[in-house]
């Protein structure tokens, strides 16, 4: 397999497991731990059937998380997972529930981003192509992790993420750092009218945007460049432009590698980023 190192990010293998970290993150390794997991198997999912955890997916995502975590060297059972719907949902976590991983629970239930400035609490998310962001603030000490996928996108939860860090922690949006994790990029997000419309017409004033919603030459369709509009909406809400760090890495064109739910189909698995405080 192919090393996804670049300037931005360090391809770790290591305990027959892989991940990515960010090296501007890694400079905060005293207080930081994050990693996004990407070689474990194909299924990280914590599936529900019929409101019901399916146990044996259950145990294996549970045991996923315990060996990227163990990797980082934390806890799996600080880990603390939304269920993920696609919104613009961020939450505060004050605290742990129980002792053991808290995913499926129904307090994070349609909630795309969470924030937290308490240490020993991992944020997680998860996806297939969608966009996961890990932030951290250096000076107030808090961090976050957002799933922005198309829809989280054309709702702006990014920003939506940047305002309540202000509001719950009086983060300065110049001192925050945004990593953006591997995602399918525009070489592959190409979309009919029904998703062009809506983002032409709530981007359309942003900076560049004849450059991140292109037509395709000869086709009905439209490529989309998620990742820089969640970059330029990011630099317009005050973030440094050194501060918002992109992995570059289009889950479609490294699907041997990172997770895609449209080159896996059916049976996708899902990466996992995870940030503490620690
Ligand atoms: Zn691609």
């Amino acid at each position: 397999m192919k090393d996804l190192s670049n300037k931005n990010i360090i391809h770790v293998k290591k305990d027959g497991i892989e991940y990515l970290q960010f090296r501007k993150l890694l400079e905060y390794s005293d207080i930081l731990v994050h990693a996004y997991g990407i070689g474990l198997d194909r299924n990280y999912r914590t599936a529900k059937a019929n409101g019901k955890l399916e146990d044996e997916k259950y145990h294996k995502a549970l045991n996923d998380y315990k060996t990227l975590c163990s990797a980082i060297e934390a806890d799996y059972t600080n880990c603390v997972k939304p269920v993920q719907r696609h919104t613009k949902n961020v939450q505060k976590v004050m605290h742990k529930n129980n002792g053991q991983p808290d995913f499926e629970n129904p307090q994070y239930e349609n909630t795309d981003g969470l924030i937290t400035e308490q240490k020993n609490i991992i944020l997680s998310t998860t996806n297939a192509d969608c966009i996961l962001l890990m932030f951290f603030d250096p000076n107030k000490k808090v961090i976050a992790n957002v799933h922005s996928g198309w829809r989280g996108t054309l709702q702006r939860i990014s920003i939506e993420t940047v305002n309540k860090l202000k509001e719950e922690y009086d983060c300065k949006p110049q001192d925050l750092i945004c990593c953006i994790c591997p995602s399918i990029r525009q070489c592959h997000f190409k979309v009919h009218a029904d998703v062009q419309e809506p983002y032409y017409e709530e981007f359309k004033n942003l900076k560049g945007i004849e450059h991140f919603i292109e037509p395709v030459p000869g086709e009905d369709r439209w490529a989309i460049d998620t990742v820089g509009i969640n970059i330029e909406m990011l630099k317009e809400a005050g973030l440094k432009e050194e501060n918002i760090v992109d992995s570059g890495i289009c889950s479609v064109c490294n699907s041997d590698q990172i997770h895609s739910y449209r080159a896996e189909k059916e049976g996708y698995g899902l990466g996992t980023a995870i940030i503490g405080l620690k």
